[in-house]
């Protein structure tokens, strides 16, 4: 498992892992940002997740997710709560981002990251690549990023 290895390097550090849902750990559907509980699991992404989980007790699992209305926060949550309750409620950061305005999920997520103040070492899982470049072009925490696919090996 390749996140395994990789995951290896930061054995001796307090890890946040925060992960994207849409995408990364739940199919991504064009357009349609409603309905999360019939959202497909990526599982065997998901079966990995846990796995890490239970193997590094350095690594605390967080979300970091953006939605588009009130309503959708509860949604995830409830399909968090279904396939993924390793992350506690406390550790699931949903964005409500306005579709129509004019901040990008991307300035979303790196401003949040950004406005975190913590010693422990962050690393995010995103499969948008705006939003990856958005943090390393600005990257006040020196958040280890990672493209979704390093959860497929
Ligand atoms: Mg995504």
């Amino acid at each position: 498992m390749y996140i395994k290895e990789e995951l290896e390097k930061y054995k001796d550090k307090n890890i946040r892992l925060y992960l994207d849902m849409d995408g990364t750990i739940a199919h991504y559907e064009l357009g349609n940002a409603n309905n999360y509980d019939l959202k497909r699991p990526l599982l065997d992404r998901i079966n990995k997740i846990k796995e890490i989980n239970s193997l590094f007790p350095n690594i605390t699992l967080y979300v970091l997710t953006i939605c588009h209305e009130e309503k959708n926060i509860l949604e995830k949550n409830e399909w968090l709560d279904k396939y993924l309750p390793e992350v506690i409620k406390d550790n699931r950061v949903i964005i409500i981002r306005n579709p129509k305005g004019n901040v990008t999920s991307a300035e979303k997520k790196r401003d949040y990251l950004n406005s975190l103040e913590t010693t422990d070492t962050i690393i995010l899982i995103d499969d948008d690549p705006r939003i990856l470049n958005a943090i390393r072009k600005d990257n006040k925490n020196n958040v280890i990023l990672y493209k979704d696919s390093i959860l497929s090996d």
